[in-house]
């Protein structure tokens, strides 16, 4: 693992790589990161067409079918009323010629079929759709969905790829996911601490860009961009991310050597040092940001905070409610004087709230009013310690307060 991921705090960060359509260089971009960032863990949710297990060649040290559940009926119990007919939404049901037919291939396992049925003639059985493949390439750890051709959809497989994967335990994980925004995406994203989005540089790219961007923005997931297959030429990409105020965290070239590599399904950080340190640099711009964004956050970590943080938001605290306060200060202690503050004053209050907020806003309704019912901190204080009891503020744990 290289130095700078080991002074880190977040190295058990996931990183998603993204694109908008295949052959991008997702799966280039996703194998070197985890190849360089050595100790490491390397999912591969693109799994109608998993291709990262040929970089790697790990060997395998086990395998598990996946299984979804699909109804079957009982005939003898089905009155044809086809109360399942009309539930299921993905016409994976027909009742024809007297008889329930079930098509396999594009029912979703939701169940409701078995739930609506009023006769109880509706049982679920298992029914394979793939694998899982898990093996290790030197300290990369490999997990490799395989979806079987013609099922409708992966996302079990990949739900269990995501669980297996990230037991691990402290190691940095990168999901290469499936190419273009489907909801296949969006399950292989949804725990993502950070997500790279490979571009290539036409107006196709950007168009392809926009796509995968969109999804990352309903999910407000902090991303940057790495373009691909670069050249000395305009780059419709490049105004893409200037014009949405998206970060380029790499460049990588459009490169003979690279591409000859690649193709020949080798990691290319383990041919060529020139490429060990392109993609060492983009790893390291992309776990700076990790902990940038984890930084930015850290207000909503109170139980994280240290000894002296603690103690600071204590006595803030006790400052706004004029009263002692024990036991740990969390994140919800902050969030009830916000909505106190924003009773007090009649407005949204952002930001992290300190005593002086308080302090101002009493002033302010105390000049509205012309009654200064903030001078008087014994009625406030009885007040408030009752309505701190019901929130559990008040303990007589006295806790250390750093974790
Ligand atoms: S389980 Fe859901 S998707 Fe499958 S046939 Fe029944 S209703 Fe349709
Ligand atoms: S809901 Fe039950 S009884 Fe009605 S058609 Fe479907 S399987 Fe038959």
């Amino acid at each position: 693992m290289p130095d700078f991921m080991e002074e880190t705090a977040e190295c058990n960060m996931k990183i998603a790589v993204l694109s908008g359509k295949g052959g991008t260089g997702k799966t280039l971009v996703s194998v070197n990161l985890a190849a360089v960032a050595g100790h490491s863990t390397y999912i591969d949710c693109d799994v109608e067409e998993p291709n990262g297990h040929l970089f790697f060649k790990p060997a395998i040290a086990r395998e598990e079918l996946i299984t979804v559940k699909i109804p079957q009926v009982d005939e003898k119990q089905c009155v044809g009323c086809r109360a399942c007919v009309h539930f299921c939404n993905y016409n994976a049901l027909a009742y024809v010629n007297n008889r329930l037919i079930i098509f396999d291939d594009v029912c979703h396992s939701c169940g409701g079929c078995v739930l609506v049925c009023p006769e109880s003639a509706l049982s679920e059985s298992d029914k394979a759709i793939g694998k899982i493949e898990i093996g290790v390439a030197g300290e990369v750890n490999v997990y490799t969905g395989i979806l079987n051709t013609g099922e409708a959809t992966g996302i079990p497989i990949i739900n269990r790829l995501l669980e297996e994967g990230s037991a691990e335990g402290r190691v940095p994980i990168f999901i290469d996911c499936p190419p273009g925004s489907a909801c296949i995406v969006m399950e292989s994203i949804k725990d993502a601490d950070y997500c790279v989005l490979v571009a290539e540089p036409t107006l196709f790219g950007a168009h392809n860009l926009n796509m995968v961007y969109e999804l990352v923005k309903l999910f407000d997931k902090p991303t940057g961009v790495v373009l691909n297959k670069c050249m000395n030429e305009k780059n419709p990409v490049e105004e893409f991310c200037l014009d949405k105020s998206l970060e380029i965290l790499g460049r990588i070239p459009f490169d003979h050597e690279l591409a000859s590599l690649n193709s020949n399904a080798e990691i290319v950080v383990n041919k060529n040092e020139k490429y060990r340190e392109l993609f060492s640099d983009l790893l390291e711009t992309i776990v700076d940001r990790v902990e940038r964004e984890s930084a930015s956050h850290e207000p909503n970590r109170v139980h994280e905070a240290t000894a002296g943080d603690q103690e600071r938001h204590r006595v803030e605290l006790e400052q706004v409610c004029g009263e002692k306060v024990y036991g740990k200060v969390t994140a919800d202690d902050q969030e009830d004087h916000r909505m106190e503050l924003e009773q007090v004053c009649g407005e949204k209050v952002y930001g992290k709230v300190i005593a002086d907020d308080q302090e101002g806003h009493n002033a302010e309704q105390e000049k509205a009013s012309g009654i200064n019912d903030f001078d008087e901190p014994d009625e406030h204080c009885i007040e408030r310690e009752g309505a701190n009891s019901e929130q559990g503020y008040a303990s007589n744990e006295m806790e250390g307060g750093a974790e």
